[in-house]
């Protein structure tokens, strides 16, 4: 069964519609695909990853409206974008209730999220004791997993 062009069921792409309409900003059928996209498929992924993953969809987007529209869901609070050592921008559905750190292998990628209270609040008392009051923190750690580690391992042997 084929959807509606102004109906959907996840509520992230309802919010941002909203988002859209309060800028005055023009939903493009395009626009709202790369929306549902985005919120469909979980994880850490460069703008070229979601490209390729949204041809599969639609191989008439473009990678300009796909960047876009993932820079104006970042505008949103809908995606956050995070920088690894790589350089290369992320973009991940962003959680506002819940905050996370990210572990990155550097041999293969992989990424862990992280979160630890302890952490959280040595950052705020360290702000606070210089009178910052914080408005966001990017916290990576860098190391090579279990995975990668093993198979060094057996390399060196
Ligand atoms: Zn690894
Ligand atoms: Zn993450």
């Amino acid at each position: 069964m084929k959807k509606e062009a102004e109906t959907t069921t996840q509520p992230s792409v309802h919010a941002f519609l909203d988002f859209m309409g309060r800028k005055g900003l023009n939903t493009t059928a395009q626009r709202k695909a790369i929306a549902e996209a985005f919120f469909d498929f979980p994880g850490h992924h460069s703008l070229e990853e979601f490209y390729l993953h949204i041809q599969k969809k639609d191989p008439s987007i473009g990678q300009t409206t796909v960047y876009r529209t993932l820079k104006l869901l970042c505008d949103a609070g809908l995606a956050t974008e995070t920088h690894f050592s790589d350089g290369i921008a992320r973009y991940e559905v962003a959680h506002p209730d819940s905050h996370h750190d990210h572990m990155v292998c550097l041999v293969c990628g992989t990424i862990v999220e992280i979160c630890d209270e302890r952490i959280e609040k040595l950052q705020k008392d360290i702000a606070s004791a210089h009178g910052f009051v914080l408005s966001g923190h990017v916290h990576n750690l860098y190391g090579i997993c279990p995975t990668c580690r093993a198979a060094r391992d057996t390399h060196s042997s």
